[in-house]
């Protein structure tokens, strides 16, 4: 299966100026880089998503942070699905950690989302994660695969395909803390579970399920590649273009038959 490698800038850069000079370094650092394994995504603010589709480096795509779920009226501050595919947007973050946090966005919220990005063949890329909360009570199976459950009520399985599932342990995210990478398998095995309840295993063998929470360059061994997720969701480390094109070379050279 392709690799994913998915860089959020959340709420930065905080100028044009400061996105200019972010797109110019990442141009430089992914350069001559030929990736064809890994599927690198960028996802800025949405003001400077029109911006950044014209410049990405060849190659990288372009997600949103957010995504609202009708498709126009009045619902002041929201972006809509077919906005976002007019600015050549190709992937969106639905239920990020602090999304659910700070605009107390719902299980049921995030599944309309991701049935509306899916209905404007944006693909979503579905952030589910435990609580430190749940993680001390022994809840992660009920909150992660309820998280999923929910997200993918309704959905075809030939559109489930199409999704993206970032484990995102919300403790993990920009805490410099990251799980162990048994409990990054463990919570993989739980996704694939609830995934396969509702559409069978070879689906779920099918659907990507990246980590996020906390990556760095030193950490992509223990989180991503000894759990054989399919790829990670990054965020503060991904304001570094030198890491972040990085991450996207070291990620695509990654053989697991040849580590064994
Ligand atoms: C994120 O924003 O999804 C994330 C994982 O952030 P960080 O890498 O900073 O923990």
């Amino acid at each position: 299966m392709k690799r994913y490698l998915v860089g959020n800038l959340k709420m930065n850069p905080v100028s044009f100026e400061q996105a200019e000079g972010y797109l110019k370094a990442f141009g430089k650092e992914m350069s001559g880089k030929d990736l064809k394994g890994t599927e690198t995504i960028v996802a800025p603010p949405s003001v400077y998503l029109e911006r950044f589709g014209r410049s990405l480096p060849v190659g990288v795509s372009l997600a949103a942070q957010d995504v609202f779920w009708e498709e126009e009226g009045s619902y002041t501050g929201q972006v809509s699905p077919c906005m976002l595919r007019d600015l050549r947007v190709g992937f969106v973050l639905v239920g990020h950690s602090e999304r659910r946090l700070y605009a107390h966005e719902t299980d049921a919220e995030v599944g309309w989302k991701v049935r509306a990005s899916l209905k404007e063949d944006l693909r979503p890329i579905l952030c589910v994660g435990e609580t430190a909360e749940d993680r001390e009570q022994g809840g992660v199976v009920a909150a992660v695969s309820g998280q999923v459950t929910e997200a993918f009520r309704d959905v075809s399985s030939a559109e489930a395909e199409k999704v993206i599932i970032a484990y995102e342990p919300r403790w993990a995210i920009g805490t410099d803390r990251t799980p162990e990478t048994d409990e990054i398998l463990e919570a993989r095995a739980v996704i694939r579970q609830a995934i396969s309840v509702l559409y069978g295993p070879e689906t779920a063998d099918r659907i990507p399920i990246l980590y996020g929470g906390s990556v760095k360059v030193p950490l992509l061994e223990k989180v991503c590649f000894a759990p054989s997720m399919d790829g990670v969701l990054v965020g503060r480390e991904s304001l570094q273009p030198h890491e972040l094109a990085m991450m996207s070379e070291i990620i695509d050279a990654y053989r697991p038959d040849a580590q064994k």
